[in-house]
């Protein structure tokens, strides 16, 4: 009699089997409203992949971000009577719902989300993309990028086929006048400073107040695009 024998392996054990040195595990989430359940399977499954790695003993960090600096692009359910003056703001300046304890709109749904990560035993290192940007952090990273402009241009080009005008930097300011993010284009950096516009029709969803400025994309004043941050 033939005897077979079945080699059985857990899904992450063999993800990291041949990784070597020291991990990172970082997740992210925008709060732009209520999470419905199925938003878990990132945490979860990046939960699975850090425990098998502690448990060989690989030294390993996982971190979760709120991408809070992002603007509000939609209205959460029934809630268009505050939030609708929002759209096109980050995140993470717009005031809470009404009755809400949270310091602004990224708090307040944020913090029902991380508090079912509590109830499963799931423990990252958080991270906010406010502090991260308003710290400074980002400075170094946003003066190289937009010096680079055109190199960022012609990749996006190549791998996603997205063709931007020759003018366009990979950088949106939070506008002086009306404090939308969404709306605004830069269309020069001269090393301090960029030259922007806030669009009335660069969105669908939100609308720009047509101011035009020049100001330090630095600590905060603005954000790149997510493809860019990560
Ligand atoms: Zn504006």
């Amino acid at each position: 009699m033939i005897s077979e024998k079945i080699t059985t392996m857990f899904w992450c054990d063999k993800l990291i089997e041949n990784l070597e040195g020291p991990q990172t595990v970082n997740d992210s989430k925008t709060p732009s409203g209520r999470a419905h359940v199925g938003a878990l399977r990132g945490p979860l499954i990046h939960d699975a992949i850090f425990r098998s790695l502690k448990a060989k003993n690989v030294p390993v960090r996982y971190l979760f971000g709120v991408d809070d600096y992002d603007p509000v692009d939609e209205i959460p359910y029934g809630e268009a009577e505050h939030f609708q003056k929002y759209l096109g703001a980050p995140l993470c300046n717009v005031p809470p719902p009404p009755g809400s304890q949270a310091t602004d709109m990224a708090d307040h749904y944020i913090s029902e989300f991380f508090g079912v990560f509590s109830e499963l035993g799931i423990k990252p290192d958080y991270y906010r993309m406010r502090d991260i940007y308003r710290g400074g952090k980002f400075n170094e990273a946003i003066d190289a990028i937009l010096k680079k402009a055109d190199v960022v241009r012609r990749i996006y080009k190549e791998v996603s086929g997205s063709d931007r005008p020759s003018d366009w930097h990979p950088f949106q300011v939070v506008c002086e006048n009306c404090g939308r993010i969404g709306t605004t284009v830069v269309t020069a950096y001269d090393g301090k400073e960029v030259t922007y516009e806030c669009k009335p029709d660069l969105v669908k969803w939100a609308v720009g107040c047509g101011h035009r400025g020049k100001m330090s994309p630095f600590d905060g004043k603005g954000k790149l695009p997510w493809k860019l941050e990560w």
